[in-house]
């Protein structure tokens, strides 16, 4: 079992929060030269699975929805060719609401893409403008509507909270019209202020307030308890599904399941080591046409091992795993775990529910923090 990431590092325009690696513009040249280059790539790389069979597909971004159908074809073709694709694979494609037009997804319906996820973010037109999003909320709505149409029966949408001047009230409106739509998920952010956007000009000169502590906490208990209302179980801190509908490429970056990073600024996985592709379009295009080396890599300790489960593993609703700690890692790791645990256990942040340490009503709040403390430095 494995996965496959293919990053498509384009954006038509820079959403103001953004501090993603991707290339602004949508220079049709540059496009099919990186999809030449990520060919060659995925052709350079086709054993490094050992022939373990592919269970998820995601293409990511960037804006992945700026590919045409034959560009994907294309990749469709040189993916099947050399890795062996299960016939139940998810296949996700992350789309902004504006490209899933029915032109659009007409022409991507012979593809085996099964799966979207949109960014809508927030259905409010003035919230939207101030984050720069190229989409209004009439696109968002028509491409849930428009994906429907076109047989899509695993949607997936985006929604940012505590956006600048956001009140509970809108909160609370946006997440009803996320309800309406009753996609299969829904992956929700509180906004972070990341240094050097635009929005992180903006709110250091003055000209917007970051929401409130208070306020962004009361927003994210609203979510939680609407979320369950309405029968989306929520699997991950950031992630709710409606039931067998998870996002499996996810849940297997979470169980460590190896996977394969195609593009710019891709990370794959191996069982051992971690690798992570140039974060340049144009230097990935020249590295791979030239033969030279196009990524690095290190070899994962068992530290390394502890600290990335800890870091996945607490976010998620079930929790840590004790007894896998102890299998994969022996008795000083997991005593270490149970023992950096024991204030917040103490404190009610955490639970110990059997076999699993996972966070409380409360600690989810503080996730963060409580995760510096149980990884080892
Ligand atoms: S579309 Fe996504 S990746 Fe592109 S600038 Fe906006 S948030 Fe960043």
């Amino acid at each position: 079992m494995a996965g496959i990431y293919i990053h498509i590092p384009f954006c038509i325009q820079r959403c103001s929060y953004c501090d993603f690696y991707r290339e602004i513009g949508s220079d049709s040249k540059k496009i099919d030269a990186f999809v030449q280059a990520l060919i060659h790539e995925i052709e350079l790389r086709k054993d490094d699975l050992d022939g373990e069979s592919i269970q998820t597909v995601y293409f990511g971004g960037g804006t992945p929805s700026v590919l045409n159908y034959d560009q994907f074809r294309l990749i469709f073709d040189v993916l099947h060719q050399y890795f062996t694709i299960c016939s139940n694979a998810e296949i996700t494609l992350e789309a902004n609401p504006d490209d899933l037009t029915e032109a659009y997804l007409d022409s991507l319906s012979p593809l085996p893409i099964n799966r979207l996820s949109i960014g809508i973010q927030t259905f409010n037109d003035k919230h939207l403008r101030e984050l720069n999003r190229r989409h209004n909320a009439t696109q968002a709505y028509a491409a849930v509507a428009n994906a429907r149409k076109y047989g899509f029966k695993n949607i997936s949408i985006d929604l940012i909270y505590a956006l600048p001047g956001q009140d509970m009230i809108d909160w609370e409106e946006q997440l009803d019209a996320a309800l309406h739509l009753g996609v299969e998920h829904i992956s929700t952010y509180g906004l972070t202020y990341e240094e050097g956007t635009a929005l992180w000009h903006h709110r250091n000169e003055g000209k917007i307030q970051e929401t409130e502590d208070i306020t962004a906490i009361a927003m994210f208990n609203h979510l939680r308890k609407k979320m369950k209302e309405n029968g989306y179980e929520a699997y991950e801190i950031s992630n709710y599904a409606k039931p067998d509908f998870r996002s499996r490429h996810n849940s297997a970056y979470w169980k460590f399941i190896p996977y394969l990073g195609f593009g710019p600024s891709a990370h794959s996985f191996d069982g051992k080591t971690r690798q992570w592709n140039v974060s340049s379009v144009q230097q990935y295009i020249e590295c791979i046409r030239n033969h030279q080396s196009f990524f690095e890599q290190e070899i994962l300790s068992k530290q390394d091992f502890y600290n990335d489960y800890v870091m996945v593993a607490l976010r998620t609703s079930e929790g840590i795993d004790i007894n896998y700690l102890h299998e994969r890692f022996g008795q000083e790791l997991p005593d270490y775990c149970i023992q950096s645990a024991a204030p917040h256990l103490a404190a009610g942040d955490l639970i110990m529910n059997g076999q699993y340490l996972s966070l409380s009503a409360t600690g989810i709040h503080i996730a963060n923090i409580i995760i510096m403390d149980l990884i080892k430095v």
